[in-house]
């Protein structure tokens, strides 16, 4: 393992840079051990000098967004993790439809403001915890709606902090995935959308918000669904509590009974119980159903687990 010199990292840039930063602060299920270095750039400029200087140090990279689609391993992140949730936040919304947004915008927070105005095909995503880059990396998705329904280009940094520009021709979406390198980082992203009435637009972003109310566990933390619906006519959640987890509990970490694809952090939960609960439904739905679930969260620091 290649150890990190704070000093260093800290001598080119004025941005945020935490030592030793437990990730359950950056986390929506609130959990995980302590990453070896946290970092906010102040800008696009410096972050490019710290892409430069880990990549020639060979220093392990992660981006995260608001951490709500990532379980962090008990034992850390050997390397820097790098957020632009609290410093890239401009946001520019055209009469027309045009939205620019710097990736560490709160989705929540467009989708607000562009329904306000009249923008017509993201209310459907109001309550999806995310960042617009890692909605954009995940290809976030609620009620039939999913973000690169209208994305038109995004500048990233590759791993050597050069820009690149990628077009909607140049990314493959699918569920929940983009072809996103994971070894860029999404600085910013245009969408094009559409203009269309206000009063229906707020009634949809009404409805959807609470259909979520109304189905998921949120008055507990988590990182939303565990795993990816298998297909239509068989949702994981469905198949989880077919196989009689709901409520199944191993610590503090538990399978919800609201939402039997949710594992909920009901106060001090671990990651390796999370672990182990994902590992018996895979099992269990396997078993009864002989469906393997994929994964939907994404897994750091396991390695060496
Ligand atoms: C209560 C709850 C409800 C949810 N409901 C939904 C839902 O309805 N639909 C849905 O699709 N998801 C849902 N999610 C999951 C999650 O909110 C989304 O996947 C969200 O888009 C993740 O954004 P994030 O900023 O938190 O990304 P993170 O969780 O921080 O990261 C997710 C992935 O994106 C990558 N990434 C993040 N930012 C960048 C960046 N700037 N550049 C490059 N890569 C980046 C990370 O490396 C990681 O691989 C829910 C989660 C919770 C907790």
């Amino acid at each position: 393992m290649i150890k990190i010199d704070i000093q260093n990292i800290k001598s080119i840039t004025t941005g945020l840079l935490l030592e030793n930063e437990p990730m359950i602060n950056h986390t929506t299920f609130g959990v995980g051990g302590l990453a070896d270095c946290y970092f906010m750039p102040s800008d696009i400029i410096e972050l490019k000098e710290v892409l430069k200087y880990t990549y020639a140090n060979n220093i392990r990279t992660f981006f995260i967004g608001s951490g709500s689609n990532v379980l962090v391993s008990d034992n850390g992140y050997d390397g820097i993790i790098i957020s632009l949730k609290k410093t890239f936040k401009n946001l520019e919304i055209l009469d027309n439809g045009t939205i620019t947004s710097d990736s560490g915008v709160m989705l929540g927070s467009m989708v607000k403001k562009a329904t306000k105005k009249g923008i017509e095909g993201m209310e459907s995503l109001i309550g999806v915890p995310g960042t617009v880059g890692g909605a954009l990396y995940m290809n976030a998705g609620a009620y039939k709606h999913e973000i690169s329904n209208y994305f038109h280009s995004a500048l990233l940094l590759d791993k050597t902090g050069i820009e690149k520009i990628y077009k909607k021709k140049d990314v493959k979406f699918d569920y929940r995935n983009s072809s996103f390198p994971e070894d860029e980082i999404l600085i910013k992203a245009i969408f094009q959308y559409k203009k269309g009435d206000i009063e229906t637009i707020s009634k949809n972003k009404k409805e959807a918000s609470n259909k979520r109310k109304m189905s998921q566990p949120l008055k507990y933390r988590s990182a939303g669904s565990i795993f990816k619906n298998p297909n239509k006519k068989f949702p994981a959640g469905y198949l989880i509590d077919q196989s009689g987890l709901k409520g199944f509990r191993i610590g503090d970490a538990e399978i919800s009974t609201k939402h039997a694809n949710f594992i909920i952090n009901r106060g001090k939960a671990k990651s390796k119980d999370i672990i182990k609960l994902i590992n018996i439904a895979k099992n269990e739905v396997f078993k009864k159903f002989k469906i393997e679930l994929k994964l939907e969260i994404k897994l750091l620091g396991f390695e060496y687990d």
